[in-house]
């Protein structure tokens, strides 16, 4: 199983769920699981398509070092599979403020991608794919790897739009056009913002097919961390085994403290768990990032706690924004952000970020605890034992985040944390 409500829903990782992935939170019972179709690819454009219709589009050569590289390839089988359930979709499109905010998004833009040409990389069961087209693209490339390419490939169909929407099934990294394209679309945020890498591919389909001066939806992301406090859990998960129908279970604290805290847990916080302003991890915009950039990210971070609290962990989320194309292409891409960004807002130098000044001109969807819920709710990474800080004392540290040498969609996290004179070292993986 890769993924589902053995290990998440609480989000304890540790609880049943060791060692298998959790790309996208999702409900999955027996009546999901549907196998045996063999891989396929939809695509009046592919004259190789009968060749193809028995081999997995990601099982064949590939161009560049992560595209054809067996590893990928083999981790990629696990991944697909995991998108080819109903759960994981009819989770994420329920998800109202993600679904709606990706149309409005798509609305405000129409008069760019009106009578243009669109690829949505990870199209799903297509519902991105035909928002565009309801905004007047001309054609838009629906890609998806996984097998729900079919159901998608079906809509398409049954709302009449198979003369502009093409579902091709297979890697964005595999499939083949006959033209560049005017917008990239792609809802590719995993948890933490980079877990399940795959802005790889979208920066890839960029690099490959957008044509100068185009598109990209989302057009930046932001990923930040806070120090949290979170008696609650701590009373729920941990100091539950001190009296336990009478018993002095303390014997099971440090195993449930291991389980508990041991990986990031994703679970929803409230912005009252927050002991001060969020700082900046990882600025991304989508119109300049390489692949290589995301390997590894390493920022150094200061906070001064608001209050006086137990700090037991940090909470991490990020946003993403929605704004037009760079007005000045330099080399096919821009190296500043668009006047309207809301990266304006930010102020770079420190990392730190004040509430977010809301504005119509930029498109956010947020994930952050203040905001309404995602199914991406927030992720955690625990402390074993709580840290009294008192108001104004400094936290200080680093994290790390980079992709896995097990699994490359996974997210290895070294995080260094010092305050009031003790220092710390965490080492988790997102898995
Ligand atoms: N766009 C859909 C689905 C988003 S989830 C929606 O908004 O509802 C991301 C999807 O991207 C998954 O279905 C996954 O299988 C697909 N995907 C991820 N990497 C891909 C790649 N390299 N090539 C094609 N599809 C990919």
């Amino acid at each position: 199983m890769m993924y589902g409500d053995s290990g998440f829903r609480n989000g304890y990782s540790q609880y049943g769920a060791r060692g298998e992935p959790r790309y996208r939170r999702g409900r999955r019972g027996p009546g999901d699981l549907r196998g045996g179709r063999g891989p396929f690819r939809v695509c009046s454009y592919y004259p190789s398509s009968s060749s193809s219709a028995s081999t997995p589009s990601y099982a064949q050569p590939l161009e560049g070092d992560r595209a054809s590289s067996p590893r990928w390839l083999e981790f990629d089988r696990a991944y697909f599979q995991s998108y080819s359930h109903v759960g994981i979709h009819e989770e994420m499109i329920k998800d109202r403020l993600r679904t709606d905010t990706y149309r409005a998004a798509i609305m405000r833009h129409q008069h760019f991608i009106a009578g243009k040409v669109v690829m949505d990389v990870g199209c799903g069961t297509g519902i991105l794919s035909i928002f565009c087209a309801q905004a007047g693209a001309r054609r838009v490339y629906a890609v998806e790897a996984s097998e729900i390419a079919v159901q998608a490939n079906e809509v398409v169909k049954e709302n009449d739009l198979s003369d502009k929407v093409i579902v091709l099934h297979g890697r964005v990294e595999d499939v083949n056009i006959e033209e560049k394209v005017d917008v990239i679309i792609s809802e590719w945020m995993g948890y933490m913002l980079l877990y399940e890498s795959m802005l790889a591919s979208v920066i890839f389909a960029r690099d490959k097919w957008l044509k100068p001066g185009g598109l990209i939806l989302p057009s930046h992301a932001t990923l930040y961390m806070a120090p949290v406090t979170d008696s609650e859990r701590y009373r729920d998960s941990i100091d539950f085994w001190r009296d336990v129908y009478g018993i002095d279970m303390s014997a099971m604290l440090p195993l449930a403290k291991q389980c508990a805290f041991e990986e990031p847990v994703v679970d929803t916080i409230s912005g009252e768990n927050v002991l001060t302003w969020p700082f900046v991890v990882k600025y991304v915009d989508c119109y300049t990032v390489t692949a290589q950039e995301l390997e590894s990210i390493t920022t150094k971070y200061r906070f001064a706690s608001m209050m006086q609290a137990p700090l037991h962990g940090f909470a991490f989320w990020f946003d993403v924004e929605f704004n037009g194309p760079p007005m000045f292409p330099l080399n096919n891409h821009l190296h500043f952000p668009p006047a309207n960004s809301s990266s304006d807002f930010y102020a770079h130098g420190s990392g730190h970020r004040k509430k977010r000044v809301k504005s119509d001109d930029v498109i956010v969807l947020s994930t952050a605890p203040e905001d309404a819920p995602t199914h991406w709710q927030q992720t955690m990474l625990y402390f074993y034992e709580p840290i009294e800080v008192k108001q104004d004392q400094i936290i200080e540290g680093s994290i790390t985040l980079c992709q896995s040498k097990e699994n490359p969609r996974f997210l290895n996290i070294h995080l260094e944390y010092s305050s009031g004179g003790r220092s710390f070292v965490k080492e988790s993986v997102m898995r």
